[in-house]
């Protein structure tokens, strides 16, 4: 069988149907075959030991790799158009952020997210973390109103005219709160209430990048540049 690593919480021996559906169906896994399993505090590699339905494994050996940025990072992408946000949580979560908490702006045409929506959003999260290598799937929330942003730590947003480069203010040493407009844009009273709690608005260079091409700039620099 050819490399795989499966999203099993609490690593207690038996897969999800879902998971089961995968090794089976697409991976043709027989007994006796080693694939990766892993929650979010544990990865371990296993050894099939019944096809079940569903498949069940026994541990071989645990893993600990070192696959997390080391601090919290909170994604706060505007709600978008169509099946955008779908490409953010996917790239957001390659690139480490820990929680996705969409917002609902003044400028964003969609005003709220279907249950449906949120559950596929959280299930292309687990895809992604397992992908990347991941053991943390992060939290995708259902959205808040902009005015509902916490007070943070250290807080980027990334806004058109801004002038603070992201490597002048980035610190790793404190958790990360990261906030991207709509298609439309934030309206500058948005950006001033951000401001107010704790977000520091910087450029992504001189050019208007698209609402996901900004999420995905704006992590980078945060992590991978970094070397996180
Ligand atoms: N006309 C809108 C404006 O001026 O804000 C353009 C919005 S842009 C398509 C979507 C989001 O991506 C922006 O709200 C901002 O968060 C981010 N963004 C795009 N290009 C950027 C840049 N060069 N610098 C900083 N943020 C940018």
């Amino acid at each position: 069988m050819r490399p795989h690593r499966a999203y099993s919480p609490g690593l207690t021996g038996v897969l999800s149907l879902r998971e089961s559906h995968h090794l089976l169906e697409v991976l043709r896994a027989k007994v006796g075959d080693r694939f990766t399993v892993f929650d979010a505090e544990r990865e371990a590699l296993a050894e099939v030991v019944d096809l079940g339905p569903p498949v069940r494994y026994r541990i071989l050996e645990e893993r600990r790799p070192e696959r997390e940025v080391g601090v919290e990072v909170v994604l706060y992408p505007a709600l978008l158009k169509g099946d955008k946000l779908a490409d953010v949580v996917r790239m957001a979560t390659e690139l480490g952020a820990t929680r996705i908490q969409p917002l609902i702006t003044r400028h964003a045409v969609p005003k709220a997210m279907g249950e449906g929506k949120l559950k596929r959003l959280q299930a292309i999260a687990v895809e992604a973390a397992k992908q990347s290598g991941r053991l943390r799937v992060p939290e995708v929330l259902p959205p808040i109103p902009l005015r509902e942003v916490p007070e943070v730590a250290q807080g980027l947003v990334a806004h058109v005219g801004a002038r603070a480069l992201v490597r002048e203010v980035l610190n790793l040493g404190k958790p990360l709160a990261l906030a991207v407009g709509p298609e439309g844009g934030f309206a500058e009273e948005e950006v001033e209430l951000l401001r107010e709690r704790g977000f520091t608005p910087v450029t992504l260079g001189r050019r208007i990048l698209r609402a996901e091409t900004a999420a995905l700039t704006l992590l980078a620099l945060c992590t991978a540049g970094e070397g996180r």
